[in-house]
């Protein structure tokens, strides 16, 4: 992409500022088809920097949800491919669609569950949890990847959180505890609307 001139991005109203398509990671919620199971737009933003895509890597998405994350990683270079991997049928089609509407043919989406469904694929440079964390994926994923592989996990729950508490303890890394808060209507006046806590862990295995 760069996307500047595709169909679904040109007219695209961001936020009341007319048409225009951001380069830069974070782009609109909007852009994407999703049943509301997305990584939103500032928390996106913020993955995408941790994931710090370098030229020619491979990235896991698991998790794939709407397939935002690969699909932004797709658009920050075209020699970057994805896997996203997705148990639920309806999504994983969505991601799909998503992602040959915004014009990201690089991208492999799996039908199935982690960890079952990783054995056999092309081995990713960098690993994203989106969605399925466990205690036996990220066994799996210490013991199967090779030494230097990136992987950043993403958490909301309490039981996740602790995983990856007791993970960061363990292997190192940086947490990063993302706690955001929109203005929104509070009666005839305003108050800030906070989002669930996202805590992101970023590790070399
Ligand atoms: N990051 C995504 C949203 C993720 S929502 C986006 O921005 O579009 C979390 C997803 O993880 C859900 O779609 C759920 O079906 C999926 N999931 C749950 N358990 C999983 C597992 N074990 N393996 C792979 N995906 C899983």
């Amino acid at each position: 992409l760069g996307g500047f001139d595709h169909p679904v991005c040109v007219g695209l109203e961001v936020a009341g500022h007319g048409a225009a398509f951001p380069k830069a990671s974070g782009k609109p919620d909007e852009i994407f088809e999703t049943d509301g199971q997305i990584t939103k737009r500032p928390v996106r933003a913020l993955t995408l920097s941790a994931l710090a895509p370098q030229r020619d890597e491979h990235l896991w998405d698991i998790g794939g949800g709407t397939g935002s994350i690969s699909i932004e990683w797709l658009m920050c270079d075209p020699t970057l491919t994805a896997t996203s991997i997705e148990p639920r049928a309806d999504r994983a089609e969505r991601i799909r669609r998503n992602a040959d509407m915004l014009g990201q043919d690089r991208l492999n989406v799996v039908h199935g569950t982690a960890p079952d469904a990783l054995t056999g694929l092309a081995l990713p440079d960098v690993v994203f949890i989106g969605g399925g964390l466990s205690t036996a994926l990220l066994e799996w994923l210490q013991t199967s990847l090779p030494a230097g592989t990136r992987l950043i996990a993403n958490a909301v729950t309490l039981e996740s959180e602790a995983l990856l508490a007791h993970w960061h303890e363990t292997l190192g890394g940086e947490l990063l505890r993302i706690e955001l808060a929109q203005a929104s209507a509070l009666g005839p006046r305003r108050g800030w609307k906070s989002a669930y806590p996202v805590v992101q862990w970023s590790v070399t295995l």
